[in-house]
This record gives structure tokens, C-alpha cells and sequence, in this order.
């Protein structure tokens, strides 16, 4: 019997920068899609957002126009001797580490240059690549299901109405319910995000008057180290405003719900008293008292479930340490987009989320634990690097480029072949052969998890395993 050709019913939930990426690289290929948003309106929360090479060459791969308008918003270092600066690693005590003789790391790369902007602006760029009505607002999706027999996905809002599609990808964020509809039978412990023990403030200052209190320090990107805190500061909106992040490292579980708490004044000034006095004094102008907790997912077995799928935070929520949360998000925006563009059938549908899985996993799931591996390292609290701030450049110089530099044109590829092999009804000896590191992999199903970035810039050659078979749940 010959293969149906019916091109599949998408719907994405949550229009933030996963669902949004999502969509602008469907819609290039001409594949139809929805997003359906709780909010009534786009919005972004927080100020400043850093996008590593990584990220830029997935707008670019996606839609060229994606990365162009990007990079009229973007900005960099103020300084231009820095502009291939990430940031420079800088003490927070009195006198920014020169009292121990320590002048600054620079942490980045010849090649690389740095590139932050204000959420706003991205949101905007992102908006204006997708054409008016395919964002459906006030459709907070308040159950999802899959029944047994019959496939699609149901996906029930909160007015009442309920749809049925082929298949549904969830960019609906870190505390996203289609989590638990792909992870709730099988992985239960897996649902919830875990606290990462630390909580940051954030804030932003025009430059000028942060100028004005520290010099030249906040013309550029900086992260000020301490025993268990940090300051990461950055030019944002043209160069105009400096964004801040301060990071507190947190003994105790974060109790109750899992949102910014507002706390006393007083009380976050004190986190600060061990600061250089430049630091306490853009503290007490422009933080604003609200702890934000920070919570992640490190473990997340699989990111499908028959015909739903994870993409961006609610797949691989991280500690923002290396600024690379929603460059990945932006990784499997392209990649499945790309793989949803082979499907001609919904039956096909299974195949695609494989090799999307056994693709992005790894390589999310190895940013997300060494981000938290980092972030203890800037508290200082590595054990072996300790208070060793050259080691800590230097460790930071050796891995960020494995994000920066991955080469997602031969992971594209990649999953061209993987699919076009899952997919075909005959597969003939050429193909095999023109195929065969891959269908190794493909065919191989070991079970891990396991992943390393380091393996995965160095060629892109992981034997990445596919997904167990997947028992069809229901799941709300
Ligand atoms: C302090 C901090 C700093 C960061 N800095 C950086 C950085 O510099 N660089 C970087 O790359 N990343 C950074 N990140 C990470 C980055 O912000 C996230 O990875 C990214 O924003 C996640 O995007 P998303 O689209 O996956 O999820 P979200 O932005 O959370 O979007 C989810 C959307 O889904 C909607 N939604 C949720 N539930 C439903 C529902 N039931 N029905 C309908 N809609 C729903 C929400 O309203 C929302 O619009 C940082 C994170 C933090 C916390």
C-alpha cells in the first residue's frame, strides 16, 4: 500500500523564543503551524540576553532574514579591543582582585564576538518573521492528551474549547505541562524542575550613571567572582544600559511556589557587604529586591512521547552560567524544523521525533549539567580550581568554544539521513552505504544518557542512541 501524503496538523504551545524559533523555521519551509500562548499578549521577562555564534548561525540556518534583523538589535562589548571578549572575570571584593595581584581574565575567542540584547528587541525581530494570526493568544492549554486508539493529540484550553492535531511540540517553558505528558508514566521523578541552589537579582542601570560609579568596567561584559556570589553586567539596548544578574548561592531548598519572591531591601544589600563598595553602590541604585530562583532540568530521558514533543525549557531548563539556555532552545528550533519539513505523512511523525531526540539530547542535556558545573566553579567552589582564577579562565577559554562552534550544518544532515533511512520502505544498498556511520548509530540502541559536548564539537561523530520504543500515555 502506497504511503498517505498528508502533511500533519502542528500546534506549538507557548510563543517565548523556542516556540517563536520553532515556528519562524517551519514557516520558511512552508509547513503550517499554530502556537497557541496563555499570555494574552507576546511578552519576555527579565532584561538582557547573550546569543553565542551557536546561536546566531541556527537564526541564520533557519532564515537568513532571522539572523539579519538580529544583528541590527545586537550588541556588543563598547569597547572594540574587546569585542571578541565573552567577558573578563574580575574579583567582586574591594578592589576588584588587583589586592591579589589578579588584573582580569579575558575569556574568549579570536573568532568569536560577543552579542547580547535586550529580550524585547529579540522578541520583536522574532514576532515580525511570523505572519499575523498564527499566534493564537488566551489559549492557556490547560490538558493534553493522547488517547490509544486513534492518533493525534487533544489539547483542551482553558475557555473550553478543545482541538484535536497530529502532533503537538511543547515550547511552554520550564514549568510547561507538556512535560508531564511526555515524562509522567514513564519518568514521574523526571516532571518537576529541580532547584539548583542558587537564586539571582537582577537589575539595569543607564550606562552613563553606571559609568559614572564604576569607569570603564561597565562599558563591557564583566562576571565579578566571589565565594558564593557573582555579578555578571553587560551592555544592553544599543549600548544605552547595562544589564545586571547577581547571583547568590542558596544552602536551603527553595520553599513554596517556584517564582520571584520580592524581599526586603536590607536583606539583599547584606548579600553584598563582602563587594567592592562600587558594587554595593550600583546595588543599592538599581537591583531590584526580588530573589529569582533558578531551577533546571538535568535529567530529561527523552523528549518525546508518541506525537509530542519537548523543545526549549521544557526540555532543558539551565542555570544561565554560560548563557547558552536559549541558544539551545534555538539549536532544536532548527533542527526540527528542518525534520518536520521531511514528514509527508503523520506516520512519519515517530521517525522524526527519533532523530531529533538522539540528536539534540545529548548535546542539551551536556549543557545544561556543565552549566551547573560552572556555576559552581564561579562561586568559587570548584574543587580543584578553588579560588585559582586563571585556572578558571582558563577552563571557561576550553569550553565555551564547544558550544559556540558546533557544527549544526552536519547535524542537519545528519537527520536528514537518519530520517530519510527510518522513513524509507526500501532501503537500497546505496543508501545504506552512503549512510553508514550514521545508520550505525541509528540502528544501535544502547541506553544512555550519557553526552559530552566536548564529543559533540569535536565533529559532531556521537554515537547518539535513539529512544525506546514509546508506549502511547495519556497524560494531562
Ligand atoms: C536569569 C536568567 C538569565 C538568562 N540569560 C540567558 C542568556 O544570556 N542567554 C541564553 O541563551 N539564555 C539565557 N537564559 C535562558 C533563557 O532565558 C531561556 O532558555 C529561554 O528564554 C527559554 O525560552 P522558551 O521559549 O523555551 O520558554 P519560555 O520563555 O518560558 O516561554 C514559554 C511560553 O509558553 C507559554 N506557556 C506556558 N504554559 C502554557 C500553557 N499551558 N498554554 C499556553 N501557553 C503556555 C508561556 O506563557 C510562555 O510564553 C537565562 C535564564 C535566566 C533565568
Amino acid at each position: 500500500m502506497a504511503p498517505s501524503t498528508t502533511q500533519p496538523s502542528i500546534a506549538i504551545i507557548g510563543s517565548g523564543i523556542g516556540g517563536l524559533g520553532l515556528a519562524i523555521g517551519l514557516l520558511k519551509q512552508n509547513v503550517p503551524v499554530t502556537i497557541y500562548e496563555g499570555a494574552a499578549k507576546f511578552d519576555s521577562v527579565g532584561a538582557g540576553i547573550g546569543l553565542g555564534p551557536n546561536a546566531l548561525k541556527a537564526m541564520a540556518l533557519m532564515d537568513e532574514t532571522f539572523a539579519k534583523l538580529y544583528d541590527e538589535i545586537k550588541v556588543g562589548n563598547l569597547d572594540p579591543k574587546r569585542k571578541n571578549e565573552q567577558f573578563e572575570a574580575l574579583g567582586a571584593e574591594e578592589g576588584l582582585g588587583e589586592a591579589t595581584g589578579w588584573y582580569g581574565g579575558h575569556i574568549g575567542d579570536p573568532k568569536f564576538t560577543r552579542s547580547s540584547a535586550h529580550r524585547k528587541s529579540l522578541l520583536g525581530v522574532m514576532k515580525s518573521l511570523i505572519p499575523e494570526g498564527t499566534v493564537k493568544f488566551n489559549k492557556r492549554v490547560t490538558h493534553i492528551s493522547q488517547p490509544r486508539e486513534g492518533k493525534g493529540v487533544y489539547l483542551e484550553f482553558h475557555d473550553g474549547e478543545i482541538i484535536k492535531v497530529d502532533t503537538v511540540v511543547g515550547c511552554d517553558g520550564i514549568k510547561g505541562m507538556s512535560r508531564r505528558a511526555v515524562l509522567g508514566s514513564r519518568y514521574p521523578e523526571e516532571v518537576a524542575s529541580k532547584y539548583a541552589k542558587m537564586y539571582v537579582y537582577r537589575g539595569i542601570a543607564p550606562i552613563e550613571e553606571a559609568k559614572a560609579i564604576i569607569g570603564s568596567v561597565a562599558e563591557n561584559a564583566k562576571w565579578f567572582m566571589a565565594p558564593r556570589r557573582g555579578w555578571a553586567m553587560y551592555p544592553i539596548s544599543d549600548g544605552r544600559e547595562a544589564n545586571i544578574v547577581a547571583f547568590i548561592q542558596d544552602i536551603n531548598p527553595w520553599v513554596g511556589e517556584q517564582v520571584a519572591r520580592e524581599c526586603p531591601r536590607e536583606e539583599m544589600l547584606a548579600e553584598f557587604t563582602k563587594f567592592d563598595h562600587r558594587l554595593q553602590k550600583l546595588a543599592e541604585l538599581y537591583l531590584k529586591p526580588m530573589k529569582w530562583p533558578l531551577f533546571h532540568h538535568p535529567d530529561t530521558p527523552t523528549y518525546f512521547n508518541d506525537r509530542i514533543c519537548l523543545l526549549g525549557d521544557s526540555a532543558h531548563a539551565s542555570t544561565p552560567s554560560q548563557a547558552a539556555g536559549a541558544g539551545q532552545g534555538l539549536e532544536d528550533a532548527l533542527l526540527l524544523s528542518r525534520i518536520l519539513g521531511l514528514v509527508k505523512s503523520p506516520d512519519e511523525l515517530g521517525a522524526a521525533f527519533q532523530v531529533y531526540d538522539s540528536i539534540r539530547r545529548p548535546r542539551a542535556q551536556g549543557v545544561v549539567r556543565e552549566s551547573y558545573e560552572v556555576a559552581i566553579e564561579y562561586f568559587l567552589e570548584h574543587p580543584v580550581y578553588g579560588m585559582d582564577m586563571q585556572q578558571i579562565t582558563d577552563a571557561a577559554n576550553k569550553r565555551l568554544p564547544l558550544i559556540w562552534w558546533h557544527n549544526l550544518e552536519a547535524d542537519v544532515v545528519r537527520a536528514t539521513d537518519c530520517f530519510k533511512l527510518l522513513t524509507s520502505t526500501t532501503v537500497d544498498s546505496k543508501t545504506v552505504e552512503s549512510t553508514k556511520p550514521i545508520s550505525h548509530s541509528v540502528l544501535t540502541k544502547t541506553d544512555s544518557t550519557a553526552s559530552s559536548i566536548e564529543k559533540a564539537a569535536a565533529g559532531n561523530d556521537v554515537l547518539t542512541p535513539l529512544a525506546e520504543e514509546i508506549p502511547v500515555s495519556t497524560n494531562g
